[in-house]
């Protein structure tokens, strides 16, 4: 294995261009996972780490307190338990208590959670409308959203969650969706954020699928106000699969989805009334 350390975001680009095949590395939590021996890099492996260059450091107020930027290289714990994102951006400290073990949130980074693509805090970032400070485009703040749907994600710097000063957090929901049994994966990390009492945003990943955000979803709901329990379900399950969820069991993540959406929104019949 050899590891090209560099000494800006620029270098790290640099060293990965001029070595075919390098990966960058942050914590190294979720690329250990496709290694065959998790704890031994494959040999003949190059690997660019990231998380000492100070450009991907710091959780601050930018902007004129416009826009809460997070260094790509924060672990994981520190971004959960830091005062800032508690208080301007309570869903992502709310879906990184989620993530795996203590342990695993000391040493993972959000810019790795967000490489990872179906990484906890992805969901949660995008219906934030968080945007990427990213190595290749300096003084540039990318849509995340935008990022995700492309086939490589760029070396990202930092992110940041735009703030309206004055307005509180909006109200917002992040879900883990698990089959019924202990130690069961996620299946669907899912968000939902409402501005002025209307459901503005939903979002969701899942292993295999990269975070996006569910836009045909919304505009179902916002086409059909008042349809609710089994037409709404298969509405929003259709909604969903044009979103690019999967309808095959056995992971029909597009009607978990819609159940979220529906259950969240009120929207669900009780049983006695779906069976009518
Ligand atoms: C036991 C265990 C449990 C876990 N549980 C969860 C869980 O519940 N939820 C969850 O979301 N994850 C979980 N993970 C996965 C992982 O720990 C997290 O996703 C973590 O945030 C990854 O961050 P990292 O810094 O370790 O990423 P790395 O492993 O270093 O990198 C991950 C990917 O992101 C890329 N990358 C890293 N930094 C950047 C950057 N700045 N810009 C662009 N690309 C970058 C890398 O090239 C790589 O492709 C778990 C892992 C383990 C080992």
């Amino acid at each position: 294995m050899q590891l090209l350390w560099p000494e800006s975001a620029a270098h790290a680009l640099a060293l990965r261009a001029a070595h075919p095949g390098a990966r960058f590395v942050a914590g190294g939590t979720a690329l250990q996972q496709e290694w065959g021996d998790r704890h031994r890099a494959p040999a003949g492996c190059s690997l660019v780490p990231l998380h000492r260059l100070s450009a991907l450091q710091g959780i601050e107020l930018v902007d004129g307190a416009t826009s809460l930027r997070i260094g790509a290289a924060m672990a994981l714990e520190t971004v959960r338990t830091h005062a800032l994102v508690r208080e301007h951006a309570p869903l992502l400290a709310q879906a990184l208590a989620q993530l795996g073990a203590l342990g695993v949130r000391h040493l993972g980074t959000l810019g790795g959670n967000v490489g990872w693509r179906w990484g906890d805090s992805t969901p949660a970032l995008l219906v934030l409308d968080a945007q990427a400070e990213c190595a290749h485009a300096p003084g540039q703040r990318l849509p995340l959203a935008a990022l995700l749907a492309e086939a490589e994600l760029p070396l990202i710097v930092a992110l940041h969650i735009p703030l309206q000063p004055g307005h509180p957090p909006a109200q917002t929901v992040f879900e883990k969706a698990a089959a019924r049994a202990a130690f069961a994966p996620a299946r669907l990390r899912f968000t939902l954020r409402w501005s002025a009492g209307q459901l503005s945003h939903a979002a969701c990943a899942a292993p295999d699928l990269p975070a996006r955000l569910l836009v045909n979803a919304l505009a179902w709901l916002q086409a059909h106000p008042g349809r609710r329990g089994p037409a709404a379900l298969a509405g929003l399950r259709q909604a969903c699969a044009d979103d690019g969820l999967p309808t095959q069991q056995p992971e029909d993540l597009a009607h978990l989805a819609a159940r979220l959406i529906a259950g969240h929104c009120g929207l669900l019949a009780s049983a006695i009334e779906e069976v009518q």
